[in-house]
């Protein structure tokens, strides 16, 4: 028997609707490419973004079109979030540090027919548009008073003399909404293509699952890109929520974070470990955490016990986080419970640096070499493989990676190896790829790096497996060394060693100035590994 409720369709423009009533106060302040900041409200935006849908109709935007967007963290890259999928396009974000040759592709695999793109990116425009569809239509995300010389629309005119009001179509919930590239460390990036129900689905569940920092009065800086897995949801779960959104433009480093964080009193501050590592060389210059910091997520990799820890008795409650592209991307945060929350520091920390728990709407399982469910006692390590309301079906367009990608009961493999314990606790131990196999046996490259982090000469670290003739594989250790000077190779031995046994640890030790990252700020191994491919073991 069905039941008999209304089936409405979810859809994102109901979001900003809902804030410019509910939360209209609620702020949007921006650091522009223009240099300087600006400041609006929920209700402001949603007058801006009717504006904007109706532009992009007028533009000859139509149902299904892919719009790309190549942009910072700032007000109007959220204005296009959600007047192209309210109106019934698709919003296609580019992440601006991907290489030309991945960006051309992913333009034309995408066939998009508009691009949005900051004044920072015009340059990258004018260097590949001739390899873009013909007839695509980029528009520059400023006034007119700042446009730059050749063929582009302004995106103020665009908005300027439009209507402040959009009847936003009841599209059937399944309609696609947005599409993100996962940066393609191996072959072509491959493309998630969001719902209007997995959009709304998931920024309930983040709302639900963070509720500390998503509360109306609070403010929560996305360091996260909005070209990154939608910033992780915040684009969507703040204004359901109430919260303000901070930010910050294209100043990324420690010292600028760190006074926008000061100025603007954020209680929250989401991004991935490398921008921290920048953030705590500031805190130690400024001698104080920034005032009003009292949340952190870090995530998108591994956030090592040490920086966990640092943050932790500056008084920040941090919750380390784990997902992906395909995932929408939140599918663990770490939070802990009352209970867990009152253990002494040493034992919290422990369990802030595993990957957390599961939101509602993800579902987790780790499989052995065979496929056969394995046990969540935390010691079974094994692929993991996820089902839920915000997970990919399919990569958009692309057969061949799918065939691959799921398993035969239909749940999506991470590429992930993890255990998982009896609280529901992730552990990531490895990607599978950066596993290092020894004579048979699999070394975490996670592990080892996150006890070496926590020596005080050591600003940043990677462990990569290089090919030996008996062994396979042996690791070696790629250390940043701190300002504090240089550790003794001996001294990180002797640290590995009160944690590892002894044929886990490195063969050798390498110091570099900085570690390579990808488009996404994580440390790029695929880079390390080719660029010690020769390297000799002792
Ligand atoms: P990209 O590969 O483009 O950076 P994603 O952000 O989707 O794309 O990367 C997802 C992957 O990042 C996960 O499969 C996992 O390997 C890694 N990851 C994300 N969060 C964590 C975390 N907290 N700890 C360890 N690894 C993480």
């Amino acid at each position: 028997m069905q039941g008999s409720m209304m089936m409405r369709p979810l859809k994102i423009a109901d979001i900003l609707s809902y804030a410019a009533e509910i939360h209209s106060q609620g702020e949007v302040v921006s650091v522009r490419t223009e240099g300087d900041i600006h400041r609006q409200t929920y209700a402001q935006t949603a007058k801006r973004v009717a504006q904007l849908a109706h532009g992009l109709t007028a533009q000859g935007m139509q149902l299904g079109d892919r719009v790309a967007t190549l942009a910072w963290n700032g007000y109007r890259h959220l204005e296009l979030y959600y007047a192209i999928s309210g109106a019934g396009g698709v919003c296609h974000t580019i992440n601006p540090r991907l290489s030309a040759e991945q960006m051309t592709y992913i333009v034309n695999h995408a066939h998009d027919t508009m691009l949005f793109v900051d004044l920072t990116f015009v340059p990258i425009v004018d260097a590949l548009r001739a390899q873009w569809p013909a007839g695509l239509k980029v528009v520059v995300m400023t006034d007119s008073a700042h446009m730059p010389e050749g063929d582009y629309l302004c995106y103020e005119e665009l908005l300027e003399g439009q209507p402040d009001h959009f009847d936003w179509p009841d599209l059937p919930e399944e309609t696609a909404a947005g599409l993100c590239y996962t940066s393609g460390t191996t072959g072509n990036p491959k493309g998630t293509l969001y719902t209007h129900r997995s959009t709304v689905l998931h920024a309930m569940m983040v709302g639900l699952s963070l509720p500390a920092a998503l509360q109306p009065g609070k403010r929560i800086l996305p360091v996260v890109p909005l070209f990154h897995v939608n910033a992780w949801g915040l684009p969507y779960a703040a204004p359901l929520t109430g919260a303000s959104l901070i930010f910050p433009g294209g100043a990324l480093d420690g010292p600028s974070l760190f006074k926008l964080m000061d100025d603007e009193k954020v209680y929250s501050a989401w991004g991935v470990p490398t921008v921290w590592l920048g953030l705590q060389g500031e805190i130690a210059n400024q001698g104080r955490m920034p005032e009003g910091l009292g949340d952190m997520v870090v995530g998108g990799s591994a956030a090592p016990a040490s920086m966990i820890q640092y943050f932790e008795e500056g008084g920040v409650n941090v919750c380390h986080a784990w997902g992906m592209t395909e995932m929408s991307p939140i599918g663990t945060q770490g939070n802990l419970p009352e209970h867990l929350d009152s253990k002494p520091m040493a034992e919290r920390i422990a369990i802030k640096s595993k990957q957390g728990r599961r939101v509602f709407g993800v579902d987790l399982k780790i499989v052995d070499e065979d496929g056969k469910r394995l046990p969540h006692d935390g010691a079974a390590a094994g692929e993991l493989y996820v089902r839920g309301n915000a997970i990919t079906s399919g990569y958009f367009e692309n057969e061949d990676a799918n065939q691959t990608a799921f398993d035969a009961e239909g749940w999506f493999g991470t590429g992930d190896v993890a255990t998982i314990d009896s609280n529901g606790y992730l552990t990531i131990t490895d990607r599978a790829k950066d596993l290092i196999k020894s004579g048979g046996e699999w070394i975490s490259s996670l592990d080892l790096e996150n006890t070496v982090m926590s020596h005080p000469k050591v600003a940043n670290c990677a462990v990569i497996a290089v090919a030996h003739p008996k062994w396979d594989e042996r690791p070696l250790l790629v250390v940043v060394p701190s300002p504090e000077g240089k550790p003794e190779p001996d001294e990180l031995m002797g640290l590995l060693l009160e944690h590892f046994a002894k044929w886990q640890l490195p063969d050798d030790v390498v110091f570099v100035d900085e570690l390579p990252l990808t488009a996404t700020g994580k440390v790029s191994k695929l880079t390390l590994r080719k660029q010690f491919a020769d390297h000799k073991l002792p």
